[in-house]
């Protein structure tokens, strides 16, 4: 649908009037309608495909190493150079019991409504915002959609695939549901595992061979070189973000009391700062798990999973001038700065490319359970703050570069 464009009238005005409510809950709800488990967001993302397409929208689909579920990247272009904005959601849901939509009130209900079907809904209706009302002059907006973000059944492998492809904007817009601060600093995180074995078979305890490691002792010797590993980290701070760490948080060994166990389970997390490489993190983990082999005579097998890598923004980026604005333009107080209390797809662009993020999505609660809520309302002042930081970027540059 196209907006009338009275003479006079200026873009950002053109820009907000041009941001429908119903069509934006409408997505909202064809999405959540889609079950989406991680790994399983095709249908999903064929669903925003089409959307984007009936919306006139320049749309392309990549698998970026995941065929299942090509992702969805859709661009508008303005006249002329410039630089682009992108803004970029995750379509899958963890894994629980899918909930249909239902609408109470200013409440949508239903899988992934909060976690973040219904923050991606407000982007496309700012995008589709932008194309009816014809306002971006210059630069670009580019919209991506992918699957693979919910740990533990992904780890942002493709997302991080188009990052590597080059497809990144210059600043990056994220509607996960945060909104209560301007998230400036942020911890990496990995998950580890660590299996500590034995060579010979289960045996009693009284006929245990003499000189065979104990993998319990072997276990609890680990638990002490961490404890001393996670003192070294907590030297590393900020002040926002809090410390570097390393935490065990399971712990299993034997079968009975008197049985001599062949294997000890240990499960935790690493996480860190920025000015911490996650290979870096990695690396001091692995060296306390491989001198333990060596010292106690066991096997020591290492699981360890980066899931993001650590997240900063810098306040003097262009992206952070253009949100502010975005939304005073929208009506309301830009968030003060704050920590980011989980890893999202905002440390990935950071991590991987150094591109500046900005995580703002609607008023919602209820990720990763069955109770997930989001208010209507909400969405659309994201989707009016989201068009409007379009036009911001594009205003602040200086026709910095070509869209990608
Ligand atoms: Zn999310």
């Amino acid at each position: 649908m196209r907006v009338a464009m009275s003479i006079g009238t200026s873009p950002r005005d053109r820009v907000l009037a041009a941001v429908h409510r119903g069509r934006l809950l409408e997505t909202a709800v064809r999405l959540v309608s889609i079950p989406s488990p991680t790994g399983d967001a095709g249908r999903a993302a064929d669903c925003l495909a089409g959307l984007l397409g009936e919306a006139g929208l320049e749309v392309e689909r990549r698998d970026a190493g995941h065929p299942a579920a090509p992702a969805v990247i859709a661009r508008l272009r303005g006249g002329g150079p410039g630089p682009t904005l992108q803004m970029d959601g995750h379509l899958d849901t963890v894994h629980l019991p899918f909930v249909p939509p239902r609408v109470e009130g200013d409440l949508l209900r239903g899988s992934g409504a909060c976690d973040m079907k219904g923050g991606l809904a407000a982007a496309v209706e700012a995008l589709r915002a932008l194309k009816d009302s014809g306002a971006l002059r210059r630069g670009a907006v580019l919209l991506t959609a992918h699957d693979l973000h919910e740990a533990p059944w992904g780890s942002g492998e493709q997302l991080d695939r188009l990052i590597g492809e080059g497809l990144r904007g210059d600043g990056v817009l994220i509607p996960e549901p945060l909104c209560d601060r301007l998230p400036v600093a942020g911890r990496g995180a990995a998950t580890w595992k660590v299996a500590v074995r034995r060579p010979g078979p289960p045996v009693h305890e009284v006929m245990r061979p003499e000189g065979e490691p104990s993998v319990i002792a072997a276990g609890a010797e680990l638990i002490r070189r961490l404890g001393r590993l996670d003192e070294e980290l907590a030297r590393k701070r900020d002040p926002l973000a809090g410390r570097e760490s390393a935490f065990v948080g399971q712990v299993h060994s034997g079968e009975i009391y008197n049985g001599f166990p062949r294997e000890c389970l240990l499960e935790g997390t690493r996480r860190w700062l920025p000015g911490t490489s996650p290979g870096e993190a990695e690396s001091g983990f692995r060296a306390v798990t491989d001198a333990l082999a060596r010292d106690t005579g066991t096997m020591v097998e290492t699981t360890y999973r980066v899931i993001r890598g650590a997240f900063a923004l810098d306040l003097e980026a262009p992206l952070v001038a253009a949100f502010r604005r975005a939304c005073e333009g929208a009506g309301f107080r830009p968030p003060e700065p704050g920590p980011k209390p989980f890893v999202d797809d905002g440390n990935s662009f950071w991590s991987l490319a150094r591109v500046p993020a900005i995580t703002h999505g609607p008023r919602a609660g209820g990720q990763h359970t069955l109770e997930e809520w989001v208010s209507i309302d909400d969405l659309v002042r994201v989707a009016r703050a989201y068009a409007l930081a379009a036009l911001e970027l594009s205003e602040l540059s200086d026709a910095a570069g070509e869209a990608p």
